[in-house]
């Protein structure tokens, strides 16, 4: 019997489903198909997500579903279940998570030509290295079970992970199943598609957000209609409904980048696994520094740990140096040195050795430009850019640039404050490590790789190559560099300042510290014995003091003490309200009119009293953005269900929020600027 109704997500920014009536011609639409509507005036594509209760009905006169849609399959019904939880969890309307499922442009067939395609084929077809034992541990740990399990690929880097998981396909493929491959930021990783393209031939379709929506559209299809079988993306692949998936992996699963910040503000870690679950298949997590949340699961039983602890072939772990900067500093002020302030006598050494043994080096500096700021030595005023709270970043000779919105002007020569000092550009960036290596070492081929100089995924292939083929002797870069990059002749790294970061307002920045530094190391050595030079004017932090180390498992124990004590994740839950408008006094009084709201929740309901914290109002640390102004509201609970019912309830009206000022939440934030 066909119902009477359906609930039909459409493409329009709704909080719920719409009812529509069955088709005129009589027609069942299943679950998931996708169908054309009557929005409006307009027709609008949508997906029927279930059938319609006659009961909710009210007073509206329905219209009918036109027909299923000429150019979009139906979802999966496990991609349906998977879409209503990510609405319901991340408190997003159901239309446009939904909208994510499809490309941007119809179908063509036609292909469009291009100066470097997607997917490189052709390449050398490669050959499995016989695995080691870890490794076979590991895989034959993972391949035990065929249903839901989350695994967590432990292992240090350069210990074989990419060659697991080339054997995890290889056996996947086997059985005739696809696979999923995440990885963060792709577009910056074309290594690793080579890798993947190289072992299996014409079977690898990547989506990532460099595509242009032709290629996107074209690489959609591809995985769809199962003509590829593996789909290797950044955390948007996510959303391609592949019918016939029968493993996830997720590589790096620590990296920040897999949660998006804006719109629907989800985790792909986090979203994947329940889409495992949905699909009841295996995920693999694969880290060599795995975020809290992973090791609690691992700590509590939920995820399963496979350790790789050895690099393969046993080539040891590099060898780390900690410089500290007070110390140098305070010698040059009795003895003068020719080096440029931010370089140590210790790390010039090393420098000189790699260079006169024609290896590589690279240096790493999480800050672009060529100074922080510019301060007047006259009254200390720094040049702020107008739109945001922050100060503005020298670029070049004498340019000012705004890192949040690009503002951009000319450094002026005299303090636009008093008149009278002259401006100073203070503090370091990439660009004046590239300006002062330039000049210590006149013969030296540098390249840099910052946002300023690679911006697209052909420039990021250009630089990797230009390394690959030794046309290069440093590398210049920001944490871009630390991604999964492989080079043989790389043997030294130099972290010039590991202290940026250590103050953010953000209690991950350990966390994040540990893993970037980490990281960044691992880029030492891949085929010889490597080193790193570690500069800090925090020499006992325990960021810097385990990654010396190499102990992650006693950094966590450390890190999650502390979170334990203040009610943080990974051992509480929480959700962050980010209120912002151009009107500072409203968009205050939002912020107010919220935590009172909260507060007045909470005592209407005892169940929100108990293990649940409403902290704020409070001004954002970046406190003015684009010329908004913002606030934050920060909740945390003891259960991630409770959590989401309270939220849900203080956003279910809205006539407290004063006209012009917007009310987000963010449920597991990860961006606490
Ligand atoms: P990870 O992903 O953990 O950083 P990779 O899988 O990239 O490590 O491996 C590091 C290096 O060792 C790569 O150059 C890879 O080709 C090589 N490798 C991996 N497994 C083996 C193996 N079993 N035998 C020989 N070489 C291997
Ligand atoms: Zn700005």
């Amino acid at each position: 019997m066909i119902p009477d109704s359906y609930l039909v997500a459409v493409d329009a920014p709704m909080p719920e489903p719409l009812t529509y009536l069955p088709p005129e011609n009589g027609e069942a639409v299943q679950r998931g198909q996708s169908v054309m509507v009557p929005l409006g005036k307009r027709q609008v594509h949508g997906v029927v997500m279930r059938e319609g209760k006659s009961e909710n009905r009210g007073e509206y006169k329905l219209k009918s579903i036109v027909g299923p849609s000429p150019e979009r399959p139906a979802l999966p019904a496990p991609y349906v279940d998977w879409l209503e939880w990510m609405a319901n969890y991340y408190l997003y309307p159901i239309g446009p998570v939904v909208e994510t499922m499809f490309p941007p442009l119809p179908r063509d067939s036609k292909r469009a030509t291009r100066k470097s395609p997607v997917v490189k084929e052709g390449l050398v077809q490669s050959v499995a290295p016989p695995l080691t034992q870890e490794q076979l541990d590991a895989l034959k740990g993972i391949e035990a079970k065929k249903d839901f399990h989350v695994h967590m690929l432990f292992g240090v880097t350069g210990s074989g992970k990419t060659e697991v998981y080339l054997n995890l396909l290889h056996d996947v493929l086997a059985r005739g199943k696809q696979a999923l491959v995440l990885v963060p930021e792709i577009a910056l990783t074309p290594q690793l598609i080579d890798r993947f393209s190289r072992r299996f031939p014409n079977m690898v379709a990547v989506l990532h957000s460099h595509l242009t929506p032709r290629e996107k559209t074209n690489q959609w299809w591809g995985a769809v209609t199962q003509e590829k079988q593996i789909l290797i993306g950044a955390r948007s692949a996510l959303f391609c409904p592949m019918a016939n998936l029968g493993l996830i992996i997720l590589d790096e699963e620590h990296e920040p980048s897999y949660k998006q910040d804006e719109k629907l503000k989800y985790h792909a870690r986090d979203s994947a696994i329940v889409l495992a679950s949905k699909l009841n298949i295996p995920i693999v997590l694969g880290s060599a520094t795995p975020s809290l949340e992973t090791w609690n699961n691992v700590l509590t039983g939920k995820f399963q740990l496979h350790t790789l602890a050895q690099r393969v072939n046993a080539r040891p772990l590099p060898e780390i140096q900690v410089v500290d900067l007070r110390e140098v500093q305070s010698k040059r002020k009795d003895e003068p040195s020719k080096l440029p302030f931010w370089l140590s006598d210790q790390l010039y050494k090393e420098l000189q050795i790699v260079f006169a043994k024609k290896e590589q080096a690279a240096l790493f500096l999480n800050r672009r430009g060529v100074a922080q700021t510019a301060q007047c030595k006259q009254c200390g005023f720094s040049c702020e850019c107008p739109n945001c709270s922050v100060t503005l970043t020298v670029h070049g000779k004498s340019h000012l640039v705004c890192h949040y919105c690009d503002y951009t002007e000319r450094l002026p020569e005299i303090c636009t404050n008093c008149k009278e000092g002259p401006m100073e550009p203070m503090g370091l960036g990439t660009e004046k490590l590239e300006q002062d290596m330039a000049a210590l070492f006149p013969e030296l081929r540098i390249v840099r790789a910052d946002r300023d100089e690679v911006q697209s995924r052909e420039q990021m292939e250009d630089l990797i190559e230009s390394i690959e083929k030794e046309e290069v002797d440093l590398l210049i870069g920001t944490q871009m560099i630390a991604k999964g990059l492989d080079f043989p002749k790389l043997n030294l790294v130099g972290l010039v300042l590991a202290d940026v970061g250590f103050n953010w307002p953000d209690f991950r920045a350990s966390e994040r510290s540990f893993q970037l530094l980490t990281q960044v190391s691992g880029r030492s050595g891949r085929q010889s014995a490597g080193k790193v030079v570690i500069q800090t004017y925090n020499p006992d932090h325990p960021s810097i003091q385990y990654t010396v180390r190499a102990d992650f498992k006693e950094f966590c124990e450390l890190e999650l003490t502390e979170r334990r004590e203040m009610n943080y994740p990974p051992l509480w839950r929480m959700a962050s309200f980010r209120i912002q408008g151009a009107d500072v006094d409203s968009t205050k009084k939002a912020a107010q009119r919220l935590v009172q709201r909260a507060h007045a929740l909470q005592e209407q309901n005892p169940v929100y009293t108990k293990d649940l914290e409403v902290l704020g109002p409070a001004k954002a640390p970046l406190f003015k953005l684009r010329n908004k102004f913002r606030y934050q509201v920060l909740i945390k609970c003891d259960s991630a269900q409770r959590l989401n019912r309270f939220c849900r309830h203080i956003l279910s009206s809205n006539d407290w929020i004063p006209s012009g000022t917007k009310v987000q939440v963010d449920i597991d934030p990860f961006q606490m600027l």
